[in-house]
């Protein structure tokens, strides 16, 4: 079990779905529900950078001042979805 969403950092806990879903509709804790649905990732074709700029963008449309949402994302290339390939094309 993951402590933070593998491809998005954010937090397992807060999802409220407790997870993605796999193609078989069993629970996938690798990957929050936002980003992974029925065995495939929602947003695919995404480069890291690109991931950094949607998470930041949904952390200040929440409320999240500019600085905090840059410090959840400074390590979102360390996750495990961008740990081989920078450009997620799965
Ligand atoms: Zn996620």
């Amino acid at each position: 079990m993951y402590k933070y969403c593998q491809s998005c950092g954010m937090t397992m806990k807060r999802d409220e779905h407790g997870g993605g879903s796999n193609a078989d509709g069993s629970r996938n804790t690798m990957y929050c529900s936002h980003c992974y649905r029925d065995g495939r990732f929602t947003v695919r074709n995404i480069t890291v950078e690109d991931m950094k700029t949607r998470v930041r963008g949904q952390l200040k449309s929440v409320g999240f001042p500019g600085f905090v949402a840059s410090f959840f994302t400074r390590n979102l290339h360390k996750l495990e979805r961008w740990k081989i390939h920078t450009m997620a094309v799965e």
